[in-house]
């Protein structure tokens, strides 16, 4: 097996172990929790193994976040240089005020 097997997801355990299970019957395990995943020829077992839709889910957003960060600040820089910026920003510091006083 070339491709490298993730800790656990349950409990971080590193120690995971491949085991061939009445002959072709094929899974994966944490020796630490026993989660386990199965495959019925272990075709795709690592890959099965290695999956993490919600961990793969929060890494796209935060590079999506990482990637437009700079873009904002730009913005705001522009918009604190401008006196048309600085207008806009005080309307809604106005405005965001009154709504505190009600
Ligand atoms: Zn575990």
């Amino acid at each position: 097996m070339s491709e490298k097997l993730k800790p656990c997801p349950f409990c971080g355990g590193k120690d995971i172990q491949i085991a061939i299970k009445e002959g072709a019957f094929k899974k994966a395990y944490c020796n630490n929790c026993y989660a386990e995943v199965q495959t019925k020829d272990g075709i795709g077992l690592v890959e099965k193994w290695n999956t993490r839709p919600e961990e793969d889910r929060l890494r796209r957003r935060m590079n999506a976040d990482l990637f437009v960060r700079p873009f904002i600040k730009e913005y705001f820089e522009e918009l604190f240089k401008s006196p048309r910026g600085k207008a806009m920003i005080k309307d809604a510091v106005d405005k965001f005020s009154e709504k505190g006083t009600e």
